[in-house]
């Protein structure tokens, strides 16, 4: 049965959808089944797998809303086991219509119930918000996976969406765990870049990725022409630092052995 990870962070720009789009990528090559789920009305996971709005179909927001079964939404990507889940503009909406659902925090996770078997792993790309999509995300996650771009104020909310973490465990997902902090965009030599990076693993330590992210303008290229930097420009720093990080996380993820 697929585990199930939110890529959340309520600040946007943060790597979220790279990180999705190219994590997915990464493991789905190393011959894992992966379905990614756009859930962020801006649906750049979408046109970031290379689907327009009118080659995406049926999207989340049917499935949501309507209660239209999944797999008749699911698009195959250029990468045999990627899946997407799309999205449109109109998931803006489903905040709203969900508000009246009773039990309006479980929607995501019983619509991804019935098609939890056909993956290794299900990747949720999350909105910069932490209003009622991110709650059904993260009530239907095993793990949360945290993007913190090497910028300036990185930390700035990282609290609040810990707090929220917090309140989803003491309410609709008691199994909620962390799956782990991603540094994103540093820059080698880069004062600030740096502190940061020393500032979360002082604070989080055995939770942060070893593997780092640099910033390279390959990941911001790839996602404009609709691939993945294993698809686009598979040598550079971008597509290996995505590919160093799937096998830190199946690392992570495999029960050890002796
Ligand atoms: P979010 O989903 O958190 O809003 P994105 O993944 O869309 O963030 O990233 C924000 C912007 O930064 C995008 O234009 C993206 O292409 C770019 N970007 C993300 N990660 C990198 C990186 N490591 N190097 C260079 N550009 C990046
Ligand atoms: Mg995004």
């Amino acid at each position: 049965m697929a585990k199930i990870i939110s890529i959340a962070n309520q600040k946007g720009g943060v790597g979220k959808t790279t990180t999705a789009i190219n994590l997915s990528a990464s493991l789905a090559a190393l011959g894992k089944r992966i379905l990614l789920v756009d859930a962020d009305p801006q649906s750049n996971a979408t046109t970031g797998l290379n689907f327009t709005k009118e080659q995406a179909g049926v999207c989340l927001y049917e499935c949501l809303v309507d209660g239209v079964e999944p797999r008749s939404a699911i698009l195959q990507t250029e990468i045999a086991n990627l899946h997407l889940l799309p999205a449109r503009i109109d998931l803006v909406g489903a905040e709203l219509e969900l508000i009246s659902v009773p039990q309006r925090e479980y929607v995501m996770r019983k619509m991804l119930a019935p098609i939890q078997n056909d993956y290794d792993y299900i990747f949720i790309d999350c909105l910069p918000s932490l209003g009622l999509l991110v709650l059904n995300s993260l009530t239907a996650a095993n793990t949360v996976l945290i993007p913190i771009q090497c910028e300036f104020f990185a930390l700035d909310g990282v609290a609040l969406l810990i707090s929220t973490i917090q309140r989803v465990q003491k309410g609709t997902n008691p199994a909620l765990d962390l799956e782990g902090f991603l540094l994103t965009m540093y820059q080698k030599n880069v004062k600030h870049s740096m502190e940061v990076a020393d500032d979360v693993r002082s604070h989080f330590e055995k939770l942060t990725f070893n593997t780092i992210i640099y910033r390279n303008i390959h990941l911001s290229e790839a996602a404009s022409f609709g691939k993945p930097a294993l698809l686009y420009e598979a040598r550079s720093s971008g597509a290996a630092n995505y590919m160093e990080l799937a096998k830190e996380f199946l690392s992570r993820n495999t029960p050890k052995t002796k």
